[in-house]
This record gives C-alpha cells, structure tokens and sequence, in this order.
C-alpha cells in the first residue's frame, strides 16, 4: 500500500444492549435493607455470580429480577426492555427469563419430556414443543429417558432436566440459586462443568448466586460480591481474587495469614522486612495479608536464607502441626518473634516433624497491606519496589 492511501479502520462497537440490567434495586423487609442501590449488567453469553455470605441478599436481588420480589427503588430491563419499576412490573413469564433452583422443582408425575414441554405450553404448537423438548434432551444427554419419571432418575440427572427444562423456551435471561449444591462433591463438578458448557452455546446472559468461592471461580466470567445487600467488588474470577478491595473480600476466598504493624515515616517495619505504605499516616495500624499459598517456607538448615526484593526477610518459627491435604500440604507454624500462628499451603507432601526449624518468607507481590477496620476503607495491594 502506498503511503498516500489512506485506510479507514473499523471498529466494532457492541451497542446490543445488555440482557439483563439492574439499576439501583434496593428492597427492605420491615423497613431493614435487604438490598441496597444494587446496579448491575449481564451481557449476552456471560455468566455473572452473585457470591456472598449468608444473608447477603443474593437470592433476593435474584428474585426481584425473576419477578417474584418486588422492589422499593430501582428498575430492571432485560434486553433493553424496561419489566419493572415503581407500580409497574411485568410477571415472571412475560420476561424471558429461565429459572433453577437447588431443589429442582420437577413434577413428580409428569414424565421427564412432560416436565421439559411444561414451559412451552403457551408458547409453541404440539409440533413445535416435541422437537424441542427432543433438542434439548438430547443436549443434556437424556434422550433415553424421556419416558422416565424424576423419582427413577438420579439426582445430577433430574438436575440435568431441570436445565433442560429452563432452557428449552430459550430464555434471554437464566436466573440459577444454588443450582447444585443438593448434589454431592464429585457428581458436582461434572454436572456444573457440563451445565457451563450448555450455557455458554445457548448464549442466554446468565446471573448465578451461589455462597461457594470455588463454584464462582469454576463458573463465572464476572464474579460480584456482595455484602449486606451491597456488590463491595466486581470483576474477573483473577481480578477478584488477586486485588481484593479489603481484608474481607481477600478471607472470602481462602485462609488468611495476618501480620500486624504501625506505620511510621511512611512504611511500615515486620519481621518479614519492611513494606512501604506511602498512602498511611504516621501511627496507622495495618495488616499485611497473605494466602497461606503464597508463604514460602524452607527447613533452617544453619544459617538464613537471603532477603531479596521478591520475598522480602525471611522469619524464623517452629512446626506446630503438619497436614497432608492430598494436593498439597498445610504446615501450622509458631512464629520466633511473636508465637503466632501463620499457616503455609506447599504444593506437594512434605510433612516436617512437629518442633522442626524452618524459615518463612512471603511472596511480595501476592501481599496485600490494608488500613485496620475503622480507618479508611481504602485498600493497597502491595507492590514489591
Ligand atoms: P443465603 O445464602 O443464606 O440464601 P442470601 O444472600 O441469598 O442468603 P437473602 O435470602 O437475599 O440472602 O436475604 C437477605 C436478607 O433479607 C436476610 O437478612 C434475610 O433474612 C432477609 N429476608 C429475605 N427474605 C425475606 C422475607 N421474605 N421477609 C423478611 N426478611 C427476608
């Protein structure tokens, strides 16, 4: 091309709007918060978890865009279409939405191609309804089943009817509570890995609640976590887990070891070296927050191991107690300086002997030093200098 041509570049620019939207749902009971000023968007094809603690209010904001709760401020749309505000909102089934809950829900006596045509009664011909419930029975692998009823089926496969069912109408919207913590460990991963896939051809926009870190992390492409009818972060499984906004969001994840300190001239001095805290005022106290899997631990073979920007000073302990945990091994270990307790994951089986000497250093760019709770909120994951 010569220099005188000129290219015209194009950008795609996605303007669909998003499948579901929320825009600042708040819902009381009895005048108590339950939600408050919750906005959020699940696109086409993504999977948001709403993850929490008990209590948090996810089934609730899940509720109030199936319709089965209304709430006291705010709207919902989904694809654009504005299905609820004040005084007005549209009923379940005028919203193009799929459900599934933990207990599945099926009736008992209809058969398995019965419970999949149920929700397409109103909305497709007799003909129509046999290919589809034959379609997606056949996606989650159940064609030879059709003529079954859900007690003579096993839990993960009701499950997989329960899905098939929700989908069948093709909903813009799926809306799953828990779909599978009734079923147990191992079937668990197998029917949340299969249901992922099934999910991700159907390109619905997905909002899934769930109280289990690893299923959001397993499952989502956004996770929002949520804290007293509030979302406190949002953002990739990756992102979530590794710049978490506070000591809390970094503990919803995972243990947590903790090594206090105060500020002083702007950094902040451990037996672990020193961390620079510019943000903090003189005489703040802070935490410095590490996963047990980002402390390195090696056995006190005489003389220390060198600090080195990466790992900071090592800090010398004792074994307390050593597990093996099958991936890996957990080691409890009593600190020298100040008989705490820290607590370091290795990824292989290595079980010292309770009262042996080891060092402990920590990755530098897997800390984080936050303010103490009742100072400012705001958080500064460590950057190794
Ligand atoms: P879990 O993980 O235990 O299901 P959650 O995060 O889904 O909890 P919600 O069920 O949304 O939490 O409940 C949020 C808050 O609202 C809780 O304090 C709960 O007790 C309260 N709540 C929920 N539904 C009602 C109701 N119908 N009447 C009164 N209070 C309610």
């Amino acid at each position: 091309m010569s220099t005188t041509e000129s290219t015209t570049k194009l950008t795609l620019v996605d303007t669909a709007p998003p499948r579901l939207a929320l825009e600042g749902i708040t819902v009381t009971f009895d005048g108590v918060p339950a939600v408050s000023e919750l906005t959020l968007d699940v696109g086409a094809g993504e999977i948001v978890c709403l993850l929490g603690p008990s209590g948090c209010g996810k089934t609730t904001t899940l509720r109030v865009a199936a319709g089965v709760e209304r709430q006291k401020r705010g709207r919902v749309l989904i694809d654009g279409r504005l299905v609820s505000e004040k005084g007005n909102h549209k009923p379940p089934e005028a919203r193009s939405i799929g459900l599934m809950f933990q207990d599945f829900a099926l009736f008992p006596h209809l058969t398995v191609a019965d419970n999949v045509a149920f929700g397409l009664r109103r909305i497709a011909t007799p003909d129509q309804r046999a290919t589809l419930v034959a379609e997606y029975l056949a996606r989650v692998g159940l064609t030879q089943y059709s003529r079954k009823f859900p007690h003579q089926l096993s839990g993960g496969e009701q499950q997989r009817v329960a899905l098939a069912r929700a989908l069948a109408p093709r909903p813009r919207v799926m809306l799953m509570d828990e779909p599978f913590s009734g079923l147990d460990n191992r079937l668990r991963d197998e029917v949340r890995d299969h249901t992922l896939s099934i999910l991700k051809e159907e390109g619905a926009g997905v909002l899934l609640v769930t109280h289990d870190p690893d299923e959001a992390m397993r499952m989502a492409d956004r996770i929002a976590l949520m804290r007293q009818g509030r979302i406190v972060q949002i953002g990739a499984a990756y992102h979530v887990y590794n710049y978490p906004v506070d000591r809390e969001a970094a503990g919803f994840f995972s243990d947590l070891n903790i090594i206090h300190g105060v500020v002083r001239d702007r950094q902040t001095n451990t037996p672990f070296g020193l961390f620079l805290t510019p943000k903090l005022v003189d005489g703040a106290d802070v935490e410095i927050v590490i996963r047990p899997q980002h402390l390195l631990i090696e056995p006190d073979e005489g003389t220390a191991p060198e600090a080195t920007p990466a790992h900071g000073m090592p800090a010398r302990g004792r074994v307390v107690r050593a597990r093996f945990l099958g991936s890996a091994s957990l080691i409890e270990v009593a600190m020298d300086h100040d008989g705490s307790i820290l607590r370091a994951n290795v990824p292989h089986a290595w079980l010292p002997e309770q009262g042996a000497r080891i060092w402990l250093s920590m990755r530098r760019d897997r800390c984080f030093v936050f303010p103490c709770v009742n100072q400012s909120r705001v958080a500064e994951p460590y950057a190794a200098e």
